[in-house]
């Protein structure tokens, strides 16, 4: 079987953690736990009948080196770019990011399935983040836009639904 693999960026305490956990487990924990670089494994459906191994790479963010980001930009088919929020910070970490995403694919960066991620949508009275800017800035750049709560369960499946119906070059799907 063929992997697809999926990376995930963000600044420190965001939900990286909390959102793959949540997709791969189906658990959240209120817990704070600093993450070594970890990489989960789900088969799903490709091109109809076969069978791919979806691949997710939970990274450390900001504790990741500039070349081990690199290395996980260009080994990867797909990203999911997650800020919190109630952290305007978190969303202007992500600049950096999508700036070597791009250089990193070159002209290829058109047809990599990327989700912008606003997430902690249940903690609504810390908001610093609009949806509106969520989504302005997500057609800016060019990607899919979603606003989820790993705590609550909110919309972390169809965040990866999404992302793997943006893939242009298999039919993937959950
Ligand atoms: P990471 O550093 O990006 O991997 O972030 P973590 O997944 O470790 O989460 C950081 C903190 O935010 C932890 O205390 C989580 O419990 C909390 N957290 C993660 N997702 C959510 C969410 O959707 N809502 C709320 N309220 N807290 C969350
Ligand atoms: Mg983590």
């Amino acid at each position: 079987t063929s992997d697809y693999r999926v990376a995930v960026f963000g600044a420190g305490g965001v939900g990286k953690s909390s959102i793959v956990q949540r997709f791969v487990k189906g658990t959240f924990s209120d817990n704070y736990v600093p993450t070594i670089e970890d990489t989960y494994r789900q088969v799903i459906s490709c091109n109809q009948k076969n069978v791919c191994t979806l691949q997710i790479t939970d990274t450390t963010g900001s504790h990741q080196f500039p070349a081990m980001q690199r290395l996980s930009m260009s080994k990867g088919h797909a990203f999911v770019l997650i800020y919190s929020l109630t952290s305007m910070q978190s969303l202007e970490e992500l600049g950096p990011i999508i700036m070597m995403l791009k250089e990193v694919k070159g002209s290829a960066i058109g047809e990599v399935p990327i989700m912008l991620v606003g997430n902690k949508k249940d903690e609504d009275s810390k908001r610093e983040v609009s949806t509106a800017v969520g989504t302005k800035l997500s057609s800016q750049w060019g990607t899919g836009f979603i606003e989820t709560s790993a705590k609550n369960n909110d919309n972390i499946t169809e965040l990866f639904q999404q992302l793997l119906s943006r893939e242009k070059k298999r039919q993937l799907a959950l």
